[in-house]
């Protein structure tokens, strides 16, 4: 399987990492070993002074498609879940001066925190809220209806440049509010009052 990742899909959390708004999705991979096992804590690699949590909307695919048109591309996805890009937003940071991939910065080990999946029908996904607390404050505050392109238009896009396949897993971007993890912070992701997951920096 893969991980699509999409960046910059939230106005507020483009200005506050004063980035320019894109005209097209920012679009990311990361390879499935990024993928935090369950239960593990989240341990900070040591290449980075500065790894922020970003929490996401995720869309689980339940089937391969290529070219999905937009009116269509519901019948791609059933399950819709939270989890966490990590980001070491100084190796970042350097990748963009220099002009380089970002996947140091995006796609290192343990870097995709996956929580639980919900059946889509549990959700209005036009107005979906979701949050990220940590040590109990809420850092994330964010609703789906913030999104610059929404679930449907994203997996038109990406579908233009990779198949999707079934078990796939598409990031959807960021709201404002990130920020740098430390050693024994607990993150807790919540989607529509539903905890989600559980994570323990180490
Ligand atoms: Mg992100």
């Amino acid at each position: 399987m893969k991980i699509i990742c999409i960046g910059r899909n939230y106005a507020k959390h483009i200005e506050e990492l004063a980035n320019e708004r894109p005209e097209n999705p920012v679009v990311f991979l990361k390879p499935d070993s990024a993928i935090l096992p369950k239960k593990n804590p989240f341990f900070i690699p040591p290449f980075s002074n500065d790894i922020h949590y970003e929490v996401e909307v995720l869309v689980k695919i339940n089937k391969v498609g290529k070219h999905i048109s937009e009116k269509f591309a519901h019948k791609y996805y059933d399950e819709i879940g939270l989890g966490i890009d990590f980001t070491a937003r100084d190796v970042q940071e350097e990748c963009k001066t220099k002009g380089l991939p970002w996947e140091k910065a995006k796609a290192f080990d343990g870097s995709a925190v996956v929580g639980e999946f919900f059946p889509k029908t549990q959700f209005d996904l036009t107005a979906l809220n979701f949050q990220l607390t940590l040590n109990e404050t809420l850092v994330q505050d964010g609703n789906t209806n913030q999104m610059l392109w929404k679930i449907d238009e994203l997996i038109s896009y990406v579908s233009q440049y990779f198949t999707l396949k079934k078990g796939d897993i598409i990031f959807t971007g960021t709201p404002a509010g990130v920020g740098k993890v430390s050693e024994n912070d607990v993150l807790v992701g919540i989607i529509a009052g539903k905890e989600a997951f559980r994570i323990r920096v180490k």
